[in-house]
């Protein structure tokens, strides 16, 4: 018999648990779409509120969140600079070309995995000669997916968005993890998203929603946002279904903490056993060794490759227990 499959592709793969489908049975909803949802509603102003912002959309993903974000911020023969392997560089489709119109400039990770220096922004924002792109925004991502889940904290943070205020440009932060990177720091999530033009938020990865993301700004720019979503076909009816089980997600940003640890227990155990690992930040591992996701695969562990190694994630619907069990297979 094959062995059951532990599933580290991603923290994308958990299943909503009994209590948030409670929650999504009971919604209170309406048409968000000619009026305004009564529990999406309260999903975005609770949001808006804990990173820091006057206002929240909710969007079904991620990438639409990032997208709306760059299609506000860009226009024709604009840049925008992002840290290598960004997700709004390689992970959506283009987007961020087609869609917002931008041009993208790659920030190397001259501070870290995953962090570019604020002299990296500075040097890569300059203005040229007429026929050269306007440099308009800076794109950061915290923690950072494929740098192996890297986290920088808020003096990083603030030291990175003067450099973009310096050189004129407009922020977004995607914050698919960022509840990751204040649990991992310690520190509230509004001292890491405070400060920018948008930032997105997953509720669908860590937090164990099985849809949704937010983005935040300004009530102006919130406004906009919601007829671009509208545009992009991402306008829906009756979401407090959805926005129900969001508001249950964010009763889980604690328990983060299980899954960073879960991930050092992984890392430590996969050293041991002759791989090269990078210290996890939070519940990324990033390793390399002469196994293959194929190998793993028949040996019932589900992971994925990335930047040329392999990516294991843990999160809510992995315990201690399976990572040990997975370290016995190995
Ligand atoms: C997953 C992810 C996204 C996109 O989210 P989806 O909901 O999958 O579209 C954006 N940015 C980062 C850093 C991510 O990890």
């Amino acid at each position: 018999m094959a062995p059951r499959t532990i599933d580290l592709r991603s923290d994308t793969v958990t299943r909503p648990d009994a209590a948030m489908r409670a929650a999504m049975a009971g919604a209170e909803v309406g048409d968000d779409v000619l009026d305004h949802d009564p529990t999406m509603a309260a999903l975005e102003e609770r949001i808006a509120a804990m990173l820091g912002y006057e206002a929240g959309l909710w969007v079904p993903s991620g990438t639409m969140g990032n997208t709306i974000a760059l299609m506000m911020h860009l226009q024709r023969g604009d840049s925008f600079l992002a840290p290598e392997h960004a997700h709004v560089l390689g992970s959506e489709l283009g987007t961020a070309a087609w869609l917002a119109q931008g041009m993208p400039q790659v920030l190397p990770h001259d501070a870290g995995p995953g962090r570019p220096t604020p002299a990296a922004v500075a040097a890569a924002s300059g203005a040229g000669p007429y026929y050269t792109l306007h440099p308009r925004l800076l794109c950061l991502e915290n923690s950072h997916n494929f740098a192996g889940g890297s986290v920088f904290d808020a003096e990083e943070w603030n030291a990175l968005l003067k450099a973009g205020r310096d050189a004129g440009l407009l922020v977004h932060l995607d914050g698919a993890r960022v509840w990751n990177a204040a649990v991992a720091l310690g520190v509230p999530v509004s001292e890491l998203t405070r400060g920018a033009d948008t930032v997105q938020v997953c509720l669908s990865k860590g937090l164990g929603a099985p849809v949704g993301s937010m983005l935040v700004s300004d009530t102006a720019r919130i406004g906009e946002a919601r007829r671009i979503r509208k545009m992009l076909g991402g306008g829906v009816r009756q979401g407090g279904v959805l926005a129900a089980a969001g508001l249950v997600a964010l009763d889980n940003i604690d328990s983060l903490a299980g899954d960073h640890a879960n991930a050092r227990l992984l890392a430590d155990g996969l050293r041991e056993r002759g791989w090269t690992v990078e210290p996890p930040e939070t519940n990324i591992v990033l390793a390399r060794s002469g196994v293959s996701v194929a190998d793993l695969a028949e040996l019932g562990i589900a992971a994925v490759t990335v930047t040329g190694k392999t990516r294991f994630v843990t999160h809510r619907d992995v315990c201690r227990a399976d990572i040990e069990e997975a370290l016995g297979r190995l």
